[in-house]
């Protein structure tokens, strides 16, 4: 595990922490959490978006 430096403070945090343990910051330096949630609920947004637009081109009337 490696240690980074806090954003706000300026002391040493752990890499794969959410929150800074001194002052309470949001670490940029996380791996994990917010951002593969956010990458699976674009897939599936990308995925119903691409079924909206067949449904409009195959089946409304021209
Ligand atoms: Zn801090």
């Amino acid at each position: 595990m490696s240690e980074v430096n806090c954003l706000y403070c300026g002391k040493k945090i752990a890499e794969d922490l959410a929150e800074c343990p001194h002052c309470g910051g949001v670490s940029h330096y996380q791996k994990r959490g917010y951002r593969a949630g956010a990458r699976a609920r674009f897939v599936l947004f990308f995925i119903a978006v691409t079924v909206f637009c067949l449904f409009f081109i195959f089946w409304l009337p021209r």
